[in-house]
């Protein structure tokens, strides 16, 4: 059984996103999404509303589960039994910092490795920043995330003072 881990903040979730996880859906038995619940990290969506919209979008994909996780990526493997970490990567400045992300989770723990797939070039330039900052001076993402983070988008921002502050 072929079990994969992929973790990230997705605060929002993009279509990027969603094809990386449709992919690895294909590729391995069992993928486990792990949103990390970091409460140092500024976010514009809670971890419970990051979980329910990708509970949403992942609702058909039968081996794909969803998990909040207020640790380390590390730890959740272990506690699960899971040895590889699943990343995604853009351009070349992803890499730099996917490598070092790495780099620390191989030396935190030696036995769990870590695989990179590529982004399929039609999501080339999503990130969860931009989309945020495009939904905020009043741009149309329809074609970017999934309807349900549109709509979680356009409540969260439409009366916040300064959300992305
Ligand atoms: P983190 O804060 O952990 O980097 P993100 O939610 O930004 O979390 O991203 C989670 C993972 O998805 C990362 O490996 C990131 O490189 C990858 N990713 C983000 N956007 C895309 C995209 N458009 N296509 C493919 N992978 C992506």
């Amino acid at each position: 059984m072929h079990k994969i881990i992929y973790p990230g903040s997705f605060d929002p979730a993009t279509n990027g996103h969603l094809n990386v996880i449709q992919r690895a859906s294909k590729m391995f038995d069992q993928v486990e999404i792990v949103i990390s619940s970091n409460p140092q990290k500024k976010v514009l969506f809670t971890a419970e509303e990051r979980l329910s919209m990708m509970l949403e979008m992942v609702a058909d994909l039968k081996n794909v589960h969803v998990h909040t996780w207020p640790g380390l990526v590390v730890d959740f493997a272990r506690k699960s039994g899971i040895r590889t970490i699943l990343r995604g990567v853009r351009a070349l400045v992803d890499f730099e910092y996917e490598f070092e992300l790495y780099m620390m989770n191989h030396a935190l723990n030696p036995d769990i490795e870590t695989i990179f797939i590529p982004t399929d070039q039609k999501y080339f330039v999503l990130r969860s920043s931009g989309i945020k900052e495009v939904v905020l001076f009043g741009g149309d993402v329809s074609d970017m995330v999934p309807p349900v983070v549109v709509e979680a988008l356009k409540k969260k921002l439409a009366n916040a003072e300064s959300p992305l502050a």
